[in-house]
């Protein structure tokens, strides 16, 4: 039985925007062919092809932009160098891209197949489809084989631990070197929802979205926003910080991946507006933060955290059920507790679809996030409420999430071809 094989530092990774699978992903794909090709004279000219998802809703997701950033200028124009291909037939996986380097005469020296996994996490495909994972991040060492949220908690009870003492334990880095790993991801994330609720302005891109985390802001420090029904301090700040991550991910700006970009704003949100309330320490953050890598690795392991496999409920929603867990292990709640609140807050998300009007991490992944945080809040609550006994597993809710994700039709998986994104192009759809 396959096991939990991830580091928080698979999860947790700082980038840029505006989409892990999309842009991180590709770029992390180029590195690795240029690293491949190594010093070539030969070589005059390098060609991708984007195939899936890639090749649908690549331009709004700057994936042309990504590789540019990564190929040298005189091989590549990412203009006229990229063959957008959004047929998602026989790929291996949605997010699949071909890269070809030829010479002189059109000679193809080298061609290397990789797929975008989700989270900026890439695998190359060999020539006989066995899948070859990035190892550029630190990988774990289990000590704790677990293939379960089951297994965790019997681990948990025998030896008295949290959900985070079993990620640490599995870490190759020292314990210290973890914390400190995890300070600096914490303050990269701090960062980006400080500079997301201090920057006016429009997002790049056709559809003139306006930043609205600055006046989300503004308006809890002064009144508490008494013009809107909601009056609570904590999910009004949740509001502003999720827009501002979500925000600076649009705009392109460095965010830290959870365990997406198009995802990256729930966990922050509610843990910053947390600590910013509740007085949380960063160490308490760092145990979050490796406790919702847990959740992320088994959902991972049995379904995908890709939008493009799974649909949105991949993406925020997973992000959701990491982000309640989490904030349970941070306010003292016991691991079932724990396993409760992921659980719940993963099944209210169950069915979402991905459908990004334009193909840009735009509408309706802004307010998505602002949605998932908040879910995540009230999922922790909930779970603390209880003893931590329910019903549905979060194994189970996991194997939910994969059935109905292979079930969805692609039109529904970041191709921009289904939903919101229809309807926002073909007004002929939409009944008054
Ligand atoms: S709809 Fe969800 S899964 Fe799709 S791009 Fe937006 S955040 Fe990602």
């Amino acid at each position: 039985m396959a096991t939990v094989q991830t580091s928080v530092f698979d999860i947790f990774k700082i980038g840029v925007g505006p989409s892990s699978s999309h842009t991180m992903g590709p770029m992390r794909a180029a590195q690795l062919f240029i690293n491949a090709l190594g010093k070539n004279n030969a070589i005059k000219h390098i060609r991708a092809r984007l195939h899936g998802s890639l090749g649908a809703t690549g331009r709004g997701h700057a994936t042309d932009r990504a590789l540019q950033r990564v190929l040298p200028e005189q091989l590549f124009n990412s203009d006229t160098d990229i063959e957008w291909l959004p047929d998602s037939q026989d790929l291996p996986h949605p997010n699949t891209l071909d890269l070809i380097a030829e010479d002189v005469n059109g000679t193809v020296l080298l061609e290397q197949r990789y797929v975008s996994v989700g989270g900026g996490l890439v695998e190359q495909v060999m020539p006989d489809g066995t899948r070859v994972r990035d190892c550029q991040f630190v990988p774990a060492r289990p000590v704790h084989h677990v293939s379960s949220a089951a297994e965790i908690l019997t681990i948990c009870k025998a030896h008295q631990l949290k959900w985070s003492d079993i990620q640490l334990s599995n870490e190759a880095l020292t314990h210290e070197e973890v914390f400190a790993k995890l300070n600096e991801i914490w303050k990269t994330m701090r960062d980006c929802i400080q500079r997301g609720i201090s920057t006016e302005g429009q997002l790049p891109g056709p559809l003139g979205v306006r930043r609205r985390a600055p006046e989300a802001y503004r308006r809890l420090l002064k009144d508490g926003d008494n013009r809107a029904p909601l009056r609570d301090p904590l999910e009004l700040r949740i509001h502003a910080y999720a827009l501002a991550v979500n925000e600076e991910n649009a705009a392109g700006g460095v965010v830290v991946t959870a365990p997406t970009n198009g995802a990256a704003g729930v966990l922050p949100a509610a843990y910053a507006a947390c600590q910013d309330i509740h007085g949380l320490t960063d160490e308490q953050i760092a145990r979050g933060l490796l406790t919702a890598s847990l959740i992320a690795g088994l959902i991972k392991l049995h379904a995908s955290l890709s939008g493009a496999e799974m649909g949105c409920q991949g993406e925020v929603g997973s992000a959701a059920a990491m982000a309640a867990g989490g904030l349970v292990e941070m306010f003292g709640g016991t691991p079932e507790q724990v396993e409760m609140a992921a659980e719940i807050a993963l099944e209210h998300h169950l069915g979402m679809t991905c459908d990004p009007v334009g193909g840009l991490v735009q509408i309706p992944c802004i307010e998505r996030n602002v949605m998932g945080a908040v879910k995540a809040l009230h999922a922790a609550t909930m779970a603390m409420r209880s003893e931590g006994t329910h019903l549905v597993s979060l194994d189970r809710a996991i194997f939910a999430m994969r059935d109905i994700g292979r079930d969805m039709h692609t039109r529904y998986k970041e191709t921009a071809q289904g939903g919101l994104a229809k309807v926002m192009v073909d007004g002929s759809h939409v009944r008054c």
